[in-house]
């Protein structure tokens, strides 16, 4: 396994693969690793020839500066856990290798209703640096596959579109990988490293609420099952929800009512403690 820290170090070990017609798939993360990165690498591993992932914090994307402080940083056993998942490239910038023109005149994408909503509407900002980042990161690994996590429902169909906007769609393919799961179904997230043991127990509840949802959407009124699943993460220690929302599955428009035919998906983000959680089920 290779750990370039520059872009031109980076460019040239992966040379002569450009050349060969031969897949690159792409990882990109901000490290703390557990097995939903993990399963991305094995991923990329079935389905290309060379695996590149990079650990960076990006410090655009954070709207709440507390977040970024203390967010967690495990680099040693990042690199442990890579190497042990035959990772061939870990690409490890820092900061002015991303952003050598600094970070106050960042490019900005036409996102429209996509950051309006759901984590755009409570992260204001954040898929803006999202963007930044992950184009800037493309550029750097030019990669054929580019893989990311269903836990991160949203920022998939971001990245999607902006892919469109660089007019990538052609050289590009997304792969969306399936959410890993705790044994009790709390999604596996960096952020879950600053929850105590108690507040991982309960931290479940999120996923049992998706889990009724989607076992009972087809015969419950929305309403009904949005504010059970309220009353059941307040009940079991969440602070503060952000959001509790039924959508279509292709754009996220709000849905209130069950129609056959059209695939939803249910998203969720409350706070445990001062630690925001993100989930979300297909139903
Ligand atoms: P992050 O390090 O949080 O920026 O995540 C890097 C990539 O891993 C993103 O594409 C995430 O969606 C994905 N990811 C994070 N957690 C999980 C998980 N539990 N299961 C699958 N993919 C995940």
């Amino acid at each position: 396994m290779v750990i370039c820290k520059t872009a031109a170090i980076l460019e040239n070990t992966l040379k002569k693969y450009y050349t060969n017609n031969i897949n690159i798939g792409f990882v990109p993360t901000m490290g703390a690793l557990h097995n939903g990165h993990i399963a991305l690498i094995e991923e990329s591993k079935q389905q290309c020839a060379i695996t590149v992932a990079s650990i960076f914090v990006n410090p655009t994307q954070f709207n709440d500066k507390n977040d970024f402080e203390k967010y967690p940083i495990t680099i040693e056993n990042d690199i442990f856990l890579l190497e042990k998942a035959g990772c061939d490239i870990i690409f490890l910038p820092s900061v002015n290798e991303i952003y050598s023109d600094g970070i106050d005149n960042l490019k900005h994408y036409e996102l429209s209703y996509l950051e309006e909503i759901l984590e755009g509407k409570y992260r204001k900002g954040h898929f803006q640096g999202v963007c930044n980042v992950v184009e800037r990161l493309l550029l750097m690994v030019k990669p054929t596959i580019l893989f990311l996590g269903q836990k991160d429902y949203q920022q998939c169909m971001v990245v999607s579109k902006l892919v469109e906007l660089m007019n990538w769609q052609n050289k590009l393919k997304l792969v969306i990988v399936p959410t890993i799961r705790e044994e009790n179904g709390l999604a596996m997230s960096s952020r879950n490293r600053r929850l105590t043991e108690e507040e991982r127990t309960k931290a479940a509840a999120i996923y049992n609420n998706l889990l009724y949802m989607k076992n009972n959407f087809e015969r419950l009124p929305f309403n009904g099952l949005i504010k059970r699943a309220e009353e059941e993460l307040l009940k079991n220690g969440f602070l503060k929800i952000d959001y509790i929302s039924i959508c279509n599955a292709q754009n996220l428009q709000p849905i209130a009512e069950y129609k056959e035919g059209v695939k939803l998906v249910v998203l969720i983000a409350a706070f445990i403690g001062e630690v925001r959680l993100i989930d979300n089920l297909l139903l």
